[in-house]
């Protein structure tokens, strides 16, 4: 299974529970297989020793089922499964993991890439680091080296000058994102296709719709979505919708690449999704492959792998016991939100969306709002978001281009009509103060996302990767990756 799922009682501030139907077609036998594959799924999560966290599945009626899915064709199943798993915003789980680690001490620096190694003789004893925001180069030396650099394993392996011991393959997925709306559905979605599942997920106000599963060998930093990919999609789900999505109803588009141990096959979706660590030379760990949800395990192997290499003693690892920055006293405020909501003057809605975002960090959401009212305000294009999430993103979760927030920080960018395109200038001049920017460098940053913007739609009007890449690439970046 591939749901977009990290599940665990201490992540409760970054995951959340989401029902799934998964529709059957046949009577007899798929019941039985898919029912045995769920009944599975709801028993490793209890064996896992984490206690269950979600409700188990069910079986329904086609009757029963359509009230759940009143959206649904009524051809398109004769009866349905229903079943629990976990969503989480993973760029949001990625900024609390990187704060986290920062608070246990480590020095954390974003747009720096490692241009090579610093070796002893065959020994690697740190790495040089292009600074791509200020430029020039500096060097940072470590007993050990870990590199876990995802898609783009094969070219910092090759920097050692050795040929790696195993390859990465970069695998595309996209997704689309409709209003809520458009599907009549009080349930997520998991469709069977010919090569794999499709989800349909509740998101905020929206559904996400993916994924697809297609090599990628072209420019790493952007992949693109093409009209082909965008039809898939459609296609797919407009197999069992009563009233089908077209082109308009997509508000945003989104690719992203896994990170695939290459093997024999030629078809991506056939490769693993396991993880390997590997020490190619003295001093350097490599952890490739592998999975969002098992990044833990990957990260404890690999640290182990260093550790073992050290000549001294090291306590084992504790990482599943360490609470990411934000966890700790967010189930106190969840049952504190109305008399937050009281003292702060906001919704006890949008209390609810700053905890689920921030956990207990909120209180420094908070203290923004405190110090200036206006920033209690809802963005004027984006109005899920408050004025006070973009300064908090720039002072506190290490924003530097107005992409950072549209595209990650916050997700306007695939959850408006307009890109993001309409509330760029807000938010920029809202990021300006703390980043020390004049009007030059807001034009500036406003220009380069609305090409960014420009080039995507170009992009996705496009029918195949190559040209879906070429139209990509029409747009510089902010700072040149
Ligand atoms: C469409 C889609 C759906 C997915 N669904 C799921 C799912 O449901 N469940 C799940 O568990 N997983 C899922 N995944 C997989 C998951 O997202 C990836 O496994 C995970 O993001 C990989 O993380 P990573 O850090 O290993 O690699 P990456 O995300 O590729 O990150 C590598 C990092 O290394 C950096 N880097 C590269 N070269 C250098 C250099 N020279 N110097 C410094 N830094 C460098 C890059 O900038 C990047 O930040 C999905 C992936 C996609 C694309």
């Amino acid at each position: 299974r591939n749901a977009d799922c990290c599940w665990s009682g201490s992540l409760r501030t970054w995951s959340s529970p989401v029902p799934f139907l998964y529709p059957l077609k046949h009577r007899g036998w798929e019941r039985v297989y898919a029912g045995a594959g769920v009944a599975l799924y709801d028993a490793m999560s209890v064996s896992s020793g984490h206690g269950r966290g979600l409700p188990v599945h069910r079986h329904l009626s086609r009757t029963r089922a359509l009230r759940v899915a009143p959206g649904l064709r009524k051809d398109a199943l004769v009866g349905a499964l229903q079943y629990y798993d976990a969503q989480v915003d993973d760029a949001r789980f990625v900024t609390s993991l990187v704060r986290t680690a920062a608070r246990y001490g480590a020095h954390v620096a974003n747009r720096a890439r490692v241009v090579g190694f610093l070796r002893e003789g065959a020994r690697v004893v740190g790495a040089r680091v292009h600074d791509l925001e200020q430029g020039g180069e500096f060097e940072v030396r470590a007993r050990q080296v870990v590199n876990a650099s995802g898609v783009w394993t094969d070219e910092t392996q090759a920097l050692i000058g050795e040929r790696g011991q195993f390859h990465v393959r970069a695998s595309k997925g996209i997704h689309l994102v409709v209003p809520r709306d458009r599907i009549h559905s009080s349930t997520g979605l998991i469709l069977r296709t010919e090569k794999s599942v499709l989800f349909v997920i509740p998101w905020g106000r929206h559904w996400i719709i993916g994924t697809t599963d297609t090599g990628w060998d072209l420019d790493k930093a952007h992949p693109a979505a093409s009209s082909a990919d965008i039809d898939y999609l459609l296609e797919h789900v407009n197999e069992v919708l009563a009233v089908p999505l077209t082109r308009d109803d997509v508000e945003g588009v989104y690719a992203g690449l896994r990170p695939l141990l290459a093997g024999e096959s030629d078809a991506t979706s056939k490769l693993s999704r396991e993880h390997t660590v590997a020490h190619p030379v003295p001093g350097l760990v490599v952890v490739a492959g592998g999975k969002y949800t098992t990044y833990r395990v990957m990260a404890k192997d690999a640290v182990d792998e260093a550790v073992h290499a050290l000549d001294r003693r090291v306590g084992p690892c504790v990482t599943e016991d360490v609470p990411l920055a934000g966890a700790v006293g967010y189930n106190a405020l969840w049952n504190a939100r109305a008399r937050m909501a009281k003292r702060t003057g906001l919704h006890v809605a949008r209390v609810e969306h700053l905890l689920n975002r921030y956990g207990a960090l909120t209180e420094e959401v908070l203290e923004l709002v405190a110090t200036d009212s206006s920033l209690g305000e809802p963005l004027a294009a984006a109005e899920d978001y408050l004025r006070a999430e973009v300064v908090y993103a720039a002072s506190h979760e290490g924003a530097r281009h107005l992409d950072d927030v549209l595209t990650r920080r916050t997700r306007i960018s695939i959850e408006t009509f307009d890109r993001g395109t309409r509330g760029a200038r807000e938010v920029a001049e809202l990021m300006a103060p703390v980043l020390g920017w004049g009007p030059e460098q807001i034009d500036k940053e406003v220009e380069h996302y609305e090409k960014r913007v420009e080039a995507e739609r170009e992009s996705q009007r496009q029918p195949d990767d190559l040209t879906a890449d070429a139209a990509r690439l029409g747009a510089p970046d902010i700072v040149p990756l």
